[in-house]
């Protein structure tokens, strides 16, 4: 009697447990189906991107000037998807590295300086400056900068404080490198989810001049891109690199954008 009560509760605890079991599997196999159908769904929408967007500005008649500026990276999955999409739209960008990606993905950085974009300093670690001396600044600039200029043979012009945090200090250590500390003058990408919440805060009042913040490992500025191009170009802008936007402000009157967003210059 005693034997048969405890088969019927071992009979229970294994039905129970196969139940458990089949559940996973269960479960298992449709998160499967979802990720293929998510992976699927990507699929389709980047090839609409690559057929909708992927045309070359015709002309420039306003003249107007803009910097679409890549920070963080580089980025082994985003870079190079960012980079196709510039080339769609013949345009140029500043990616500022931080050195200890660069030093682990060497062959983006020479690639992104192969392909016509500029690559500015972003340190070697990505550390606060404002928590650092004027010592240490230096070192994590001078790092950096070797990193870059053994892959690709040249120094950065331009400079950016990680999460645009500076001082007096940091920006007379990047002057005496004879680097111009480059902020922005639309802080696009930081904390959006969306690709429509980038989209808006670039596209709200683009002006002449302007130095776009976006950055490498973002999924919702590599879903907006495409759109921001071709608005922007729609608008007559010309997408170049922040040297570039210094050089071209030189020539001429000086941009509202660039007095705010260049602090610094050699
Ligand atoms: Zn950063």
């Amino acid at each position: 009697m005693k034997n048969s009560i405890k088969g019927a509760i071992l009979n229970k605890h294994k039905n129970l447990l196969w139940r458990v079991f089949a559940a996973i599997i269960f479960l298992g196999v449709i998160l499967s189906f979802v990720k293929i159908g998510v992976a699927v769904f990507d699929l389709h929408a980047g090839e609409r991107h690559s057929m909708r967007f992927c045309v070359v500005p015709s002309e420039n008649p306003s003249g107007r000037l803009i910097a679409l500026t890549f920070d963080d990276g580089p980025h082994p999955e985003y870079t190079r998807k960012l980079l196709d999409l510039l080339d769609c739209f013949s345009a140029k960008a500043t990616f500022f590295a931080v050195g200890k990606m660069a030093e682990k993905y060497p062959e983006l950085v020479k690639e992104i300086d192969r392909r016509g974009h500029e690559i500015g300093n972003h340190t070697y670690d990505h550390r606060i400056l404002t928590e650092l001396s004027m010592a240490e600044t230096g070192a994590e600039l001078e790092r950096d900068e070797q990193v870059i200029a053994s892959l690709i043979g040249k120094r950065p012009a331009v400079f950016r404080p990680p999460s645009g945090r500076y001082n007096p200090g940091t920006v007379q250590v990047a002057a005496s490198m004879g680097l111009f500390t480059v902020l922005w003058t639309n802080y696009s990408d930081y904390g959006a989810m969306r690709s429509s919440e980038v989209i808006s805060n670039v596209m709200a009042a683009p002006k002449d001049g302007d130095i776009i913040l976006l950055h490498s490992g973002i999924d919702a500025t590599l879903l907006a891109l495409p759109t921001i191009l071709q608005q922007l170009s729609g608008k007559d802008f010309r997408f170049v690199t922040v040297s570039a936007l210094i050089e071209a402000n030189g020539k001429g009157s000086l941009r509202p954008g660039l007095i705010r967003s260049v602090l610094a210059v050699k």
